[in-house]
């Protein structure tokens, strides 16, 4: 009997003893819950934190790459033309809006939702106006961020386009740029006046030029314009001087030359480009040109009316088919 009692009284202690350590152990699997849960929701926490701030920079990431685009593509010309053209282009895959369009600093902004029109200032002067066309308000931001980058484009284009003005030579042909040869021009005005010499003023026009830019890219353009310029240079006396006047317009005074000789010499320069074969990179090329030309003294013997004369007849030789020389 004392030997059973003793045996209960044993498992009684041992039970005891046992489901006190279960209740230790079940106490500290309690706190370890609570605290792995307070982990887990600071975790969370965090996670979503992580998250917003990601999306914060993959938006920052997006606009750098954005900027990034325009600014390269309108860093590839240095004509005001074609970096609207060229923003235009990006700005449209960017950015939800019909269209977007480059105004000039006299033209009238009223018909334009006055929040879209960002004004273009360089050196505190109006140049013009960039206008969005149906673009989203939250979209608003972005447009002039990017608009910013077309500023500095078109003031790099109208900072060049002085430079070019104010240089001697032309960058592209090496041919006189238009302002020294507009003053040379008037010397030789004065010149032959003075001597009694008589002189020809000829206005150079590269035919269907665009159809070449078109085809083969702006790089072949240039490359073709400046192989013309050197074509004609070659066919002309030291004593001329020829200038690049305008894009792919070439101004030519023949010095000491009657009308007589330089209708000969103007039909050959324009038969010289038009036998020639121009290599430009891979590519053969055939261009011709066309000539209105204008004579010293003949009538009122300004600058202007030469101009203007010379004008008129280049533009008879587009109308009768080109390739031709008209006075
Ligand atoms: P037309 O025979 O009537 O003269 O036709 P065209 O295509 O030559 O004349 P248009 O006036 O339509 O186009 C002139 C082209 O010349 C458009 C312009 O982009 C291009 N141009 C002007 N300056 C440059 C230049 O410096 N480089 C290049 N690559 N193209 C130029
Ligand atoms: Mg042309
Ligand atoms: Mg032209």
């Amino acid at each position: 009997m004392l030997y059973l009692t003793a045996l209960f009284l044993l498992t009684l202690i041992l039970q005891v003893y046992v489901l006190r350590l279960l209740r230790i152990n079940f106490n500290k699997a309690d706190t370890k819950l609570k605290q792995l849960t307070r982990k887990h929701a600071n975790l969370f926490k965090k996670n979503a934190a992580l998250k917003s701030e990601n999306a914060v920079l993959g938006k920052s990431t997006e606009e750098i790459i954005q900027i990034y685009e325009v600014t390269k593509n309108i860093c590839k010309s240095l004509d005001e033309e074609q970096v609207f053209n060229s923003f235009r282009e990006d700005v449209s895959r960017f950015i939800k809006l019909d269209d977007c369009k480059f105004l000039s600093a006299g033209e009238d902004t009223s018909r334009y939702d006055k929040e879209n029109v960002l004004p273009i200032n360089i050196d505190d002067s109006l140049v013009g106006y960039l206008a969005a066309i149906n673009l989203r308000a939250d979209e608003r931001e972005e447009f002039f961020i990017l608009g910013g980058q077309f500023k500095l484009g078109i003031e790099r284009a109208i900072l060049y386009k002085k430079v070019q003005e104010l240089a001697i030579t032309d960058g592209l042909t090496q041919l006189l740029s238009r302002r020294y040869f507009l003053e040379k021009f008037a010397e030789e005005i004065e010149r032959s006046q003075k001597f009694g010499l008589s002189f020809a003023f000829l206005m150079i026009d590269l035919d269907n030029f665009k159809s070449f830019n078109d085809r083969y890219g702006h790089l072949v353009g240039d490359a073709l314009l400046r192989e013309v310029a050197n074509g004609i240079k070659e066919n002309i006396r030291q004593i001329d001087f020829i200038c690049r006047y305008g894009g792919e317009e070439i101004a030519l005074v023949l010095a000491e030359t009657n009308q007589e000789h330089a209708r000969l010499a103007a039909e050959r320069i324009r038969r010289s480009i038009e036998s020639k074969n121009i290599n430009i990179y891979d590519e053969v090329l055939k261009i011709t040109i066309s000539i209105g030309m204008s004579n010293f003294p003949d009538g009122k013997a300004d600058a202007k009316s030469l101009i203007e004369k010379a004008d008129k007849a280049l533009y008879k030789a587009k109308q009768s088919g080109r390739n031709k020389v008209c006075f």
